[in-house]
């Protein structure tokens, strides 16, 4: 049985798996592969994802949902009609699609998955990961951070590249990472990580969409949810208009109550908007380049994220390193890729049998401390730094304050603040300690951070019996039996793909949209304009013909898309040569 790897994105998710010695994206039911990370929940109760899903954003935004990842590992929970979910439900129904899709791609069950993450999630969002997958009936065999999936993926699918440190910048949705990478031969060694979870390019479709009301002077907050979520995808829209070369313009339109309202954006105004997101990213990079035995000596800076297409992301960076980043070849699949290939790494397979990759913990973890009786605030008392390769485990032992001290109490922190009261708090524990005069009674905490990045505590007293192991986060650790009921009540909601088959169209035309070269494109935009106007007029048989029209279009277009895009250039006499195509 394969195991999959799979990118569990803010805005998108991607499956790869490792077949005949290359890491394989598996295709979703909508006949691409970036499958939408919404759900939407439809009048009859029955659930769907995808890009689907994320068109009803527009007429539903009650009952859909995106971007949810950033609630991952908290208490939030999402209303969707009358029913509330919490994002590792959300996330499941997603991961429950995305495994049906790799079974009918494999054509055998899928129970495994290896899960990308963004380095930067705390424990409470990766024990939500995992929950994710457990509710949608897949184990993880491992969580890797999206960043190291990149590197693996950038550095195994060039052979012919040097060996030296890259900056990896991946720029996607909702989160943006930064990590810092060695290479040599097969062995790919990540030194740090930085990054932030609430950075991407949902805060640029934001800062769009408030200049469009500053413009025509409307207020944000008088739109109906479905206007917002329109004025919404026109941002995103115009945002990704203005990354197409020579493109001068991106066109906003917006229905609001009985008026229309306009705005057509420009690059340096873009810019503009995007100046305190960049500001932000800056941040990121020069955390990471404070590492400075990490930083010293990088060959290249590398782009990931759809948010990486951008040139005026592309401009800024330039001018804030002064050198030119490179971007990879798939922006938007290489974590994907990435995570694949760690899955064959799993599966151990022979053609990655020699390829070795370590992480680190991006943050430090410890426990809370007071230097004397009198001190008021407590502070870190670092057990493992972060950036320490993984898995690493670390002890220390702690002495009683007070005499006749009987409890030794110990909260577990994550942070780099030195007063706790900065970083997040994960759990605690009290173990009994022998009375004693101060200082003669101490406990041994042991921090062990596994390779999923997910701690471990353990902590030991002086009274030698009182071993006992921690569970963090008890709300993303689900008994046997809680576990069974959360199941039920996710498996008891039916996912539908078959009932909404005319949608079913619409939503291949879409994706294909994305995919195809600007001819084609502009041929299946105007399959797309007629169905559309058919929809609106409700009149059955001028749907039925734009339904003719537009599915043949879809057919020949994804037949094209199969055959080799490279087959026009064989036998040209062409020389690929490979220096004119470095990226340097
Ligand atoms: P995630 O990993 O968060 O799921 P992705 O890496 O798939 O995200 O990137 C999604 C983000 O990239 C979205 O904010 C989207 O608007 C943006 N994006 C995708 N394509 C483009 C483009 N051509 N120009 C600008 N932004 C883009
Ligand atoms: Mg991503």
């Amino acid at each position: 049985m394969s195991i999959i790897g799979i990118d569990l994105g803010t805005s998108n998710t991607l499956a790869c798996v490792f077949q005949d010695g290359k890491a394989v994206l598996i295709p979703n039911k909508e006949g691409g592969y970036l499958t939408k990370s919404a759900v939407s929940v439809m009048e009859d109760g029955t659930i769907i994802t995808g890009r689907a899903a994320k068109e009803r954003l527009l007429t539903h935004p009650d009952r859909t949902a995106a971007s949810y990842k950033v609630f991952m590992g908290t208490e939030r929970e999402i209303c969707l009609g009358q029913q509330y979910f919490k994002p590792e439900e959300l996330s499941a129904f997603v991961l429950r699609q995305i495994k049906q899709d790799a079974e009918e791609f494999l054509q055998e069950p899928v129970e495994e998955a290896v899960i990308s993450v963004p380095a930067y999630f705390n424990d409470n969002q990766r024990c939500a990961t995992k929950l994710a997958a457990q509710l949608a009936g897949l184990k993880v065999s491992r969580l890797i951070n999206e960043p190291s999936a990149a590197a693996v993926y950038y550095r195994w699918s060039d052979s012919a590249a040097e060996d030296g440190k890259l900056m990896i910048v991946d720029f996607g949705g909702g989160t943006l990472d930064v990590s810092i990478v060695d290479c040599f031969d097969n062995i790919i060694e990540i030194l740090c990580i930085a990054g932030d979870n609430h950075l991407g390019g949902d805060d640029i479709d934001a800062a769009i969409a408030r200049y469009f009301c500053e413009k025509n002077h409307l207020c944000r907050e008088a739109l109906t949810p479905e206007e917002g979520a329109v004025l919404m995808r026109q941002a995103e829209n115009a945002k990704a208009a203005l990354s197409e070369s020579g493109a001068e313009k991106g066109l906003m339109k917006l229905q609001a109550g009985e008026k229309e309202y306009e705005l057509s954006l420009d690059r340096e105004q873009l810019a503009k908007l995007c100046e305190p997101v960049f500001k932000r990213v800056e941040k990121v990079l020069r955390r990471a380049l404070e590492n400075k035995k990490a930083a010293k000596g990088i060959r290249r800076v590398v782009l990931v994220g759809g948010s990486s297409k951008m040139p005026v992301f592309h401009d800024f960076l330039e001018k804030l390193m002064s050198a030119r980043p490179v971007i990879a070849a798939e922006p938007d699949k290489i974590v994907a890729l990435g995570a694949g290939v760690c899955a064959g790494i799993k599966e151990r397979r022979e053609e990655l049998q020699d390829v070795v990759m370590t992480d680190v913990c991006p943050f430090s973890l410890g426990v809370a401390t007071y230097n004397s009786q009198i001190d008021r605030e407590p502070h870190m008392a670092v057990l493992i730094p972060r950036s320490s390769m993984l898995p690493v485990s670390h002890s220390s032992r702690f002495y009683t304050l007070h005499d006749g001290q009987e409890y030794l109490k110990f909260e577990f922190y994550q942070g780099e603040d030195y007063f706790v009261a900065g970083n997040l708090k994960l759990g605690e524990l009290q173990v009994r300690v022998p009375r004693g005069t101060a200082g003669s009674q101490w406990a041994e905490v042991v921090f062990t951070y596994d390779i999923d990045g997910i701690l471990h505590v353990s902590v030991e007293s002086s009274g030698g019996d009182k071993r006992e192991t921690v569970i963090l986060n008890p709300n993303l650790h689900l008994s046997e039996e809680e576990m069974d009921k959360a199941m039920e009540r996710i498996n008891r909601i039916r996912l539908t793909t078959e009932a909404h088959r005319d949608q079913q169209l619409f939503v291949q035309a879409l994706s294909l949209y994305e995919e195809l070269g600007d001819d084609r494109r502009a041929e299946l935009g105007r399959g797309l304009e007629i169905y559309c106007g058919a929809r609106d007029t409700q009149d059955a048989i001028n749907m039925r013909r734009a339904e003719e029209y537009l599915s043949e279009l879809v057919e020949r277009f994804q037949r094209e898309l199969q055959e080799d895009p490279f087959e026009q250039l064989r036998g040209l006499g062409l020389e690929m040569d490979g220096e004119e195509f470095a990226d340097e």
